[in-house]
């Protein structure tokens, strides 16, 4: 089993708060794919270092302290998928695990230098917003998964799931990037999938995969 740092469990809290600012401990389980046994350990570690606030029937919230903290990796890790997929070169599906690594091992000015080199980025290549050095998140455009499309509307892509690399890959290879526009030719009730045209090409896709995909929500 791979070994989950005190920064993954804080920034996968940071990442998958509830708009009350709560988190269930049997959710950040699932997220990092490991025994509710080990996340109880870690949670009363970070409660007792003054990262988290645990209350049992009432989830996890972050202490300010614990919030910084998070939203400094979550930044890192951020930045360092921009370099990568921009000037490096690398595949949106391959960006995350390295920039898990390297997350770790990058000192804040070497971050915030990055940050400058690329013209201070607003979004990851997966469109999750980015930090600014004090703190700020940019605005987050309001967005919907593409399953919740009607038939005959179509929708501009601005975020997508970045936790499988398989998925980044697949819908890659059906032409799905940030900013394509997809339409919703026909939902098919019996399954819930859809049969989607993109770039003027037709594909039949889960529904999974359309809860996965964001698109932005245009105001009227
Ligand atoms: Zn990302």
């Amino acid at each position: 089993m791979q070994n989950i740092s005190k920064e993954d469990y804080l920034s996968t809290i940071f990442r998958n708060l509830n708009p009350e600012g709560k988190i269930k401990p049997g959710l950040i389980a699932g997220k990092l794919s490991i025994s509710s046994a080990a996340v109880t350990d870690m949670l009363r570690k970070l409660s007792a270092e003054g990262y988290i606030i645990y209350e049992r029937y009432k989830g996890i919230a972050l202490t300010s302290e614990g919030e910084n903290y998070a939203r400094n990796m979550v930044r890192r890790h951020r930045i360092w998928e921009v370099f990568l997929n921009k000037v490096v070169g690398m595949p949106w599906d391959k960006v995350h695990e390295e920039a898990n690594r390297l997350e770790h091992s990058s000192s804040d000015d070497l971050i915030n230098r990055l940050e400058v080199m690329l013209d201070f980025p607003e979004y990851d290549p997966h469109g999750d917003p980015i930090p600014s050095r004090d703190g700020k998140m940019p605005k987050i455009k309001r967005q919907k998964p593409l399953s919740e499309l009607e038939e005959g509307e179509s929708g501009r892509v601005i975020r997508v799931n970045d936790s499988d690399e398989n998925f980044l890959g697949y819908i890659s290879k059906l032409g799905i990037m940030l900013k394509e526009n997809i339409v919703i030719k026909k939902k098919i009730m019996f399954d819930e999938s859809l049969e989607v045209s993109i770039k003027g090409k037709s594909w039949n896709i889960s529904s999974k995969l359309a809860q996965n995909i964001f698109v932005e929500v245009k105001r009227d």
